[in-house]
């Protein structure tokens, strides 16, 4: 069953079997407000409510199956008809800012060693409108969300088209009306996405996750860095950054004994030279079977002493949501590749 989200009136008179395009506008309007039940868009008229709500049930097609809440970070698995089941999460900053961390794929194709997503393997890509009933759903527990990252399950420039059409209708000043600014898409440095990025030319946020700046460590806990190496990806940065004028987010998973002595500190500040980037420091969070070590507080603080030496501008987020895996890098759900 197709989602509704994210299509044209001619699209969803068909998918429905609408007689008249005011019919799809009621839909869309009702949908864009949080009302997900047919029987609930009063405007239509009652015989066609009835047969929609018959044929559709309710007007998303995802369905949220688990609900976990922990730090005021809230983190739901929404299933899909054909079985998909992925997680998104609802981030508070405690100050009344509310931020949907949503997923672009089930389960991811890059593999990065230290990240439970990586495990599952890619089965499927979402499309735009599960992207953006990702968003309702979230927006349906109560809070009124103002920002959205891209960061979930999956590799959003590995679906470029779904998660830029899902960005462009959660942008449309007629239906959810978020600021491009507002928005972060985040990549594991998938050199042809942020390229194609680039020639948009649309104001949105880039996040990279580097977690390291030497090529071998890199390659050896990301696979992306074999196709795209550093050099690679600090040109693409370099033209992002001459297009866009807007400050980039390094994220960078801190990784016990891997990436946080003197010399990872060097190297990092020598890729940061010349881009306007905050270095978003990320203690890794524990998955047990995937056998890396977070970082002690003595290790983290003498890294941040180290980067400060050396000029680099920089800011330490402390995950929430550990406790219901709903921090960084800790998405992950049941159906794996088989
Ligand atoms: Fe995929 Fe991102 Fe996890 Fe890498 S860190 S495996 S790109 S979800």
């Amino acid at each position: 069953m197709e989602s509704l989200l994210c299509k044209t009136d001619k699209d969803l008179m068909s998918i429905l079997s609408l007689d008249k395009p005011f019919q799809a506008r009621i839909i869309r309007d009702n949908l864009i407000k949080g009302v997900t039940s047919f029987d609930e868009m009063t405007s239509l008229p009652k015989a066609l409510r009835e047969r929609l709500s018959k044929e559709r049930g309710s007007a998303l097609t995802g369905r949220i199956i688990r609900k976990e809440e922990a730090d005021s970070t809230v983190k739901i698995a929404v299933s899909f008809p054909d079985g998909a089941i992925i997680e998104c999460v609802r981030l508070s900053d405690g100050a009344g800012r509310y931020t949907a961390c949503l997923s672009s794929q089930v389960g991811c194709a890059m593999g990065c060693a230290f990240c439970k997503t990586g495990t599952m393997g890619l089965i499927r890509n979402l499309t735009a409108g599960e992207i953006v009933e990702e968003f309702i759903l979230l927006s349906l527990l109560g809070e009124r969300i103002s920002h959205i990252v891209f960061m979930g399950m999956g590799e959003a420039l590995h679906n470029f088209t779904a998660s830029i059409d899902a960005a462009m209708d959660l942008h449309r000043e007629s239906g959810f009306d978020i600021s491009f600014r507002k928005m972060t898409i985040s990549t594991c440095g998938l050199v042809p996405g942020i390229n194609k990025l680039t020639e948009l030319d649309i104001p949105i946020r880039l996040a990279v996750s580097l977690v390291s700046a030497d090529d071998d460590i890199r390659s050896d806990i990301m696979k992306v860095n074999r196709s795209y190496p550093l050099k690679e990806l600090k040109d693409a940065l370099l033209r992002f950054q001459h297009h866009q004028d807007r400050r980039l987010t390094l994220e960078y998973c801190m990784l016990s004994g891997v990436n946080t002595d003197r010399k990872s500190a060097e190297q990092l500040a020598s890729f940061v030279k010349g881009l306007d980037a905050l270095v978003n420091l990320i203690p890794w969070n524990p998955i047990p079977e995937l056998g890396f070590r977070t970082p002690s507080e003595e290790e983290i603080r003498q890294f941040e002493k180290d980067l400060k030496s050396l000029g680099i501008n920089y800011t330490i987020r402390r995950s929430k949501g550990r406790s219901i895996s709903g921090a960084c890098g800790q998405l992950a759900t049941e159906a794996r590749k088989n």
